[in-house]
């Protein structure tokens, strides 16, 4: 399976820089977020946000805004 593709949906995400994820990304356990290349999952159905060599849901995330 391609990297760039959700291993929940398996919709096709795009590119967002590794900052961005760790930026919003909350660390539960004091773990920080795994360095590397993440996606952003389009799929507005799935509780996957990013993915790549770790996959965050939504509720991983600090809220925006
Ligand atoms: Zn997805």
């Amino acid at each position: 399976m391609p990297e760039n593709v959700c291993p929940l949906c398996g919709h096709k995400g795009s590119p967002v820089p590794f900052r961005e994820v760790k930026e919003r990304a909350l660390k539960p356990c004091g773990h920080e977020v795994p360095e590397g290349q993440y996606y952003l999952c389009p799929n507005q159905d799935c509780p996957v946000a990013y993915f790549g060599p770790l996959a965050l849901s939504y509720r991983d995330l600090k809220e925006s805004g």
